[in-house]
């Protein structure tokens, strides 16, 4: 991925217009607007609207409609007041099968190599997967993208790996990684490789934990033929072979959301009109990530984040304690971040980009190994993610 410039991008939402609690009540429930929507002109044309109302009733209604957000009264599908947070003793059986040492052992491990797309270690990674979500009880249905690219160096084969839990199911709820490696600058006189433990490994792994620790309500909830499942997009080709532009990276977003918006499902709508929301998940392992949201008709869903890290660190369910610093914030994100779930947003689909900004340190380094992640914050965003995952399913 790359940090974009503060330029207005295409999106339509200004860095600051996303840190706005935009989306009232009733609006923006259903798949969010696309790029040149025009929606940050509406915001801005709404606020100008509202700030013409007496001052009072303003500061009044601003204050409401901030502790409202801020408890999370606003559910995933934007309907006020009926997701209660779970009690605790449903909550702590929810996230009891999560499994930090699996997700290390099982999960990551045999993911933290080069995995340059069509290469032995993406092919490996993509067999590894495979091989988790197939041990699985709930029946993962495992499909392959495969398609050829023209990259600056040359042809290249990118396979993006696709899971869906309830292939049949009217709506998908979508998490995302990128699996592939960046091609770094071999180290002179060095023998290591960049293994990208947190670009994008340990999403992977924590793809495949949550699968895992969900496993069985994931079954239940497929075999009584719930509207709403899981897919998992493990994408190709995220990097740039070298200078990031439009056509070198994103490879495989560009090739997965461009068929997808062509393949139908269901009655009348796509692959793409299918998805509830998109989770994309970049650059998590290391320890203090500031995670922000990035697009306001997605701020509900970023909102029940903030809600249920705050409810687990006040249980103490969380290596984080109530005076850390918490993962999800509510302050603006210091700019937009170009990656996979552009071409996807550019097609309609609301986005939550789970990416810390500032980036790790390791960054694109040989640095971004298995020793500099934070086990501790790796772990508590498993716990945060399974309850949202859960909460938005009704598992
Ligand atoms: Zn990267």
């Amino acid at each position: 991925m790359r940090p974009g410039s503060r330029r207005p991008r295409a999106a339509g939402s200004s860095p600051g217009a996303a840190a706005l609690p935009g989306p009232g009540p009733g609006r923006g429930s259903g798949p969010g607007p696309g790029p040149g929507s025009g929606l940050g002109w509406r915001l801005r044309a709404r606020l100008r609207r509202f700030t013409r109302l007496p001052a009072p009733f303003v500061a009044l209604a601003a204050a409401a409609a901030a502790l409202l957000l801020l408890f999370g009264l606003v559910g995933p599908r934007g309907e006020p007041g009926t997701q209660p947070p779970p009690p605790e003793p449903a909550l702590g059986a929810l996230l009891a099968p999560l499994d930090p040492q699996r997700l290390r052992e099982r999960f990551l491990r045999p993911l933290l190599r080069e995995r340059v797309p069509g290469g032995p270690g993406s092919r490996d990674a993509r067999q590894h997967i495979a091989r988790c979500l197939g041990a699985l009880g709930a029946g993962w249905h495992v499909e392959s993208d495969a398609f050829e690219a023209e990259t600056p160096r040359g042809l290249v084969t990118f396979t993006n790996v696709v899971a869906t839990a309830a292939p049949d199911a009217p709506r998908r709820l979508v998490l995302a990684c990128h699996y592939d490696t960046k091609v770094l600058a071999p180290e002179r006189g060095g023998h290591r490789v960049f293994v990208g433990a947190t670009d994008s490994a340990v999403p992977c792994a924590l793809l495949l934990e949550l699968a895992a620790a969900l496993d069985r309500p994931l079954r239940r909830a497929k075999d009584a033929g719930a509207e709403v499942t899981l897919q998992l997009l493990f994408l190709d080709g995220e990097e740039a072979f070298e200078e990031w532009s439009p056509r070198d990276s994103l490879y495989g977003a560009r090739h997965l959301a461009a068929r997808m918006a062509r393949t139908r499902h269901g009655p009348h709508g796509t692959q793409i009109s299918a998805m509830e929301l998109l989770v994309l998940l970049d650059l998590l392992g290391a320890p203090f990530p500031a995670i922000h949201s990035h697009f306001p008709p997605t701020l509900k869903w970023f909102l029940r984040l903030v809600t249920i890290e705050q409810q687990l660190r006040r249980l103490g369910l969380l290596h984080a304690g109530p005076q850390d610093p918490p993962f999800f914030r509510l302050s603006p994100a210091p700019g937009p971040v170009e990656d996979d779930h552009v071409p996807f947003l550019q097609r309609g689909v609301p986005v939550l980009h789970l990416i810390p900004t500032p980036f790790p340190a390791v960054w694109h380094t040989l640095e971004d190994t298995e020793a500099n992640l934070d086990p501790a914050t790796i772990a508590d965003l498993a716990k945060i993610l399974v309850a949202f995952v859960a909460e938005f399913l009704r598992l």
